[in-house]
């Protein structure tokens, strides 16, 4: 492993936003064979990568469940379904190129994918294989930011990198304010304290207990994820 890098094992959640590129749904070709050549560089430098994908690209449920057309955990259910899509969409580009991977479920779709089981998971690692968790944590009422901080808490990954289509975290809303400010770090506090615009609270919660830095960046920049990954400073980093 180059000295150059910072993080041995890391978690890479990307958005199902983010997946979307300038699309208006779906996925971005262009953008998901991005980050499968960007993860393909790192795991080849001998880092171990695991992926957690969200699903908003295909399916946004909180407009059905505030529209009173859906109850909560069947969007949320539907949702995690999308995530899957989103998995094995991954996979293929993964493997197209070169990456060995695997995807691991959070409930059981035996004929696609593994069962999520952790020691496997790490085995998988440990062989350079990137795994990619589906299905969120498996439960309606959560995020796939909470599925991404609970795996990196499991499998002992040293660092969530939350590749999103914002520079990073700032001092106030960039979509309303041009004057808005990148914030390079900030604490977990303060991050929770910004609400769930950014990373989802019980994420940010579960990351300070067990002492894991976030690092926020932007993925549609070509090069981030190794900058990310190499520990250069990128997007905002909230720690202690
Ligand atoms: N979801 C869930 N449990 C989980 C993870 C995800 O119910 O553990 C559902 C939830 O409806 C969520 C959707 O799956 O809105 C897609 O995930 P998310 O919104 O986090 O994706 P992103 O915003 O990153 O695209």
């Amino acid at each position: 492993l180059s000295s150059s890098v910072r993080w041995k094992r890391v978690l890479l959640k990307v958005s199902g936003k983010s997946l979307m590129g300038d699309h208006t749904q779906n996925v971005d070709p262009e953008i998901i064979a991005l980050i499968a050549r960007e993860v393909a560089t790192v795991s080849r430098l001998g880092i171990e990568v695991a992926i957690v994908v969200g699903g908003g690209n295909f399916f946004q449920g909180s407009a059905w469940v505030s529209s009173g057309t859906l109850d909560r955990a069947s969007a949320d259910h539907i949702g995690m379904m999308a995530t899957v899509m989103n998995s094995i969409f991954l996979q293929a580009s993964l493997e197209n190129a070169g990456v060995q991977t695997r995807v691991q479920t959070a409930y059981k779709l035996a004929e696609i994918a593994e069962p999520y089981i952790r020691r496997r998971a790490i085995r998988h690692l440990e062989k350079g294989r990137v795994v990619i968790f589906a299905a969120g944590i498996g439960n309606p009422y959560f995020t796939t930011d909470t599925a991404a901080a609970l795996r990196a808490a499991e499998i002992n990954a040293e660092v969530v990198l939350k590749a999103t289509n914002f520079d990073g975290i700032f001092d106030s809303d960039p979509k309303l304010n041009a004057e808005a400010i990148l914030q390079e770090h900030i604490s977990y506090r303060d991050a929770a304290a910004k609400g769930s615009a950014m990373i989802d609270i019980t994420a940010i919660t579960l990351c300070q207990e067990n002492a894991i830095p976030v690092v926020v960046f932007n993925l549609n920049e070509p090069g981030n994820i190794s900058k990310a990954v190499s520990g250069e400073r990128i997007g905002t980093l909230i720690d202690q």
